[in-house]
């Protein structure tokens, strides 16, 4: 069978390992695995939205409701937008997905940062589309302009905070970038870890209200972060009514469970629960950001859930992990970005102590 010639150079998302493949592989206790590679919120989900969950099996046999209209009125409010400016997918990731398909053609070319989120190159593949990076592995402004100037994407992807980095433009910043974008190519601001970064530091909170001042921008937020969902598989998309509209002609009916967009109702209830999560967070990254400096590890000044610890060529990040994972500790080797690096989800201060137990004896001293 032939199938497309894209297809040819896609590699695989690699996703964070599962608990139960380590608990299988390595015959360690389930209570034992601890996981921090996948930017969960370690505080688990917020108990309204597990009380919501446990009520559902009711309506388990009826489809959901396909205009969403509890979900994307519980969003307007909150943000104060139209519900038409709203699209709803199957994770943020979704969102990436019917952007890519409604604009990109193998003639296209997309601008990110030379490290960033995989899912867009991924999806610009499968188009046919032509990835272009900015040098640095940190957003930087100036280059995202020039490297815009000369090549001219149909899309721009900013990654406000960057994953798998924890790097993160102010919003001047972000939007001295989107000033210099004409409105023939679309700006994605991708706010996946938005909260955290609003948290630490107010000049660094983009809303969609911002972004909704611009015709060729579109914001992206997700429940799968600090909202405590990742299982669930809900994110949004929030632009102007007529490009939202021509986006949702790639959704399919049905995209999200009525489980599913229960629970995002109910989350966007739990205040307390997000504060809690953030402070809890920023409590122990502190931690991370001390070792670093006592045992010479450079890192990024995070703006995210997660540390990335950048090692020197005393330590390769492979051996690293693997290490750590035989320990039943999961951790994100970043190898594949092309980074000597590791990315760490903060837990809790439990499992903040297990990763430093497991990773301690590992550094040469
Ligand atoms: C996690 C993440 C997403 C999307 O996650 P979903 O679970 O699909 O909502 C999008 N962008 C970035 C940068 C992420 O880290």
């Amino acid at each position: 069978m032939k199938f497309n010639e894209t297809l040819k150079d896609i590699t695989l998302y690699e996703a964070g390992k599962p608990i139960e493949l380590v608990v299988r592989e390595f015959g360690i206790e389930l209570g034992k695995v601890v996981k921090l590679a996948s930017n969960e919120n370690p505080l688990g989900t917020p108990p309204s939205v597990a009380k919501v969950l446990s009520e559902y099996s009711a309506k388990a046999h009826l489809y959901p409701d396909d205009s969403m209209y509890e979900l994307k009125e519980s969003l307007a409010k909150k943000y104060e937008v139209d519900p038409k400016e709203i699209i709803i997918g199957a994770g943020s990731d979704q969102v990436l997905e019917f952007i890519s398909r409604s604009l990109l053609s193998s003639n296209d070319s997309v601008l990110m940062s030379k490290v960033t989120f995989a899912m867009y190159e991924i999806y610009a593949k499968q188009m046919g589309a032509k990835t272009i990076r900015t040098p640095s592995f940190v957003h930087k402004v100036d280059e995202f302009i020039s490297y815009y100037k000369e090549h001219k994407p149909k899309i721009v992807y900013l990654c406000i905070p960057n994953n798998p980095v924890g790097d993160c433009l102010s919003k001047k910043e972000a939007f001295e970038i989107i000033e210099a974008i004409d409105s023939d190519t679309l700006v994605v601001v991708d706010g996946a870890y938005m909260e955290y970064a609003a948290y630490k530091n107010k000049d660094y909170l983009i809303t969609p209200q911002d972004t909704l001042k611009y015709d060729n921008v579109i914001y992206l937020g997700t429940f799968s972060k600090a909202y405590g969902l990742g299982g669930m598989r809900v994110g949004y998309g929030i632009a102007k009514s007529t490009l939202i509209k021509e986006i949702a002609k790639m959704r399919p009916p049905f995209n999200i469970t009525s489980l599913s967009l229960a629970a995002a109702v109910e989350a966007l209830k739990a205040e307390e629960f997000l504060e809690e999560t953030c402070k809890l967070h920023f409590e122990q990254i502190v931690r991370y950001e001390e070792f670093a400096k006592n045992n010479n590890i450079e890192y990024i000044d995070s703006y995210t859930n997660f540390i990335t610890y950048m090692f020197d060529d005393s330590y390769n990040s492979t051996v690293i992990a693997d290490a750590l994972l035989k320990q039943g500790v999961i951790i994100r080797n970043l190898a594949s970005y092309g980074l000597n690096a590791i990315r760490i989800t903060i837990g809790t201060k439990k499992q903040n102590d297990r990763f430093f137990d497991s990773f301690l004896p590992l550094l040469k001293r």
